[in-house]
């Protein structure tokens, strides 16, 4: 089943002279329980592509369909609310909250969606696990290193239990070994069932981890392998 459909998608900022054309029509479809990567070079247009299939921003040509719901469709408030329940998004810079402790960082995702407090009380902590940072639920972000503060952006992206994770250079500011442990925590992750789409530079983990690789340049799309690595 298709859980994810970008249709010849285009996204131009600015207009007349000014315009820049980030992406030019656009189109794959991703299946449910896939784990794609979508690699290209800076300014080939992957985070613009990211928002776009989270939500987070509008195409000017072309349609987004996630889980049968065309993104076009929905108002302004329906688009919150789906995005809530079907997509969790990891930033490349965290944007963890700096006031807000481990715990609160993940809790909050929780409360804005109206979680009781019970159940807040239980996953918050079974999630911190996951990600190995159940040590840490009383720190703040300022006291993490970067390698940890990704994992509690992972952790509150997935504390909703989305059915789609999308993640944006979540390794970019990463060494190997914690860029490894990220990738290996998604890989987990896609392994229980959540469909998992990732932009990355990293060459190296991409090409050992043997997944579908959709690679875009100059917005546009110029090869999609299913197993392929990167070229
Ligand atoms: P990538 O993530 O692959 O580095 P981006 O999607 O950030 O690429 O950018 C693609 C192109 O769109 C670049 O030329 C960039 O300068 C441009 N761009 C991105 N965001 C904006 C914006 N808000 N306004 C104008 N141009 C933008
Ligand atoms: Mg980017």
């Amino acid at each position: 089943m298709e859980v994810l459909q970008a249709d010849n998608i285009s996204k131009q900022y600015g207009t007349g002279a000014n315009a820049v054309h980030a992406l030019r029509e656009i189109s794959f479809h991703i299946s449910q329980g896939e784990f794609a990567a979508i690699v290209g070079t800076s300014g080939s247009g992957k985070t613009t592509l990211l928002n776009l299939i989270g939500g987070l921003d509008v195409p000017t040509g072309g349609e987004i369909i996630i889980r049968g719901h065309n993104l076009a469709g929905l108002k302004r408030k329906q688009l919150t609310v789906f995005r809530r329940r079907n997509i969790g998004f990891v930033f490349q810079n965290y944007s963890l909250m700096p006031v807000l402790n481990v715990y609160d960082n993940v809790a909050f995702a929780q409360s804005v969606v109206e979680a009781p407090a019970k159940v807040i009380r239980r996953k918050v902590p079974a999630m911190l696990s996951m990600v190995g940072l159940a040590e840490k639920y009383k720190s703040y972000p300022r006291e993490l290193s970067g390698g940890e503060q990704q994992r509690v952006a992972l952790a509150r992206a997935l504390i909703n239990n989305p059915p789609i994770l999308l993640a944006d250079e979540p390794t970019g500011n990463l060494d190997p070994k914690n860029s490894w442990e990220i990738m290996n925590l998604l890989d987990e992750i896609n392994k229980r069932g959540t469909t998992v789409v990732v932009v990355t530079h990293n060459r190296e983990i991409v090409d050992a981890m043997q997944k579908r690789v959709i690679a875009i340049q100059k917005g546009m799309v110029v090869s999609d392998e299913r197993k392929g690595g990167y070229l």
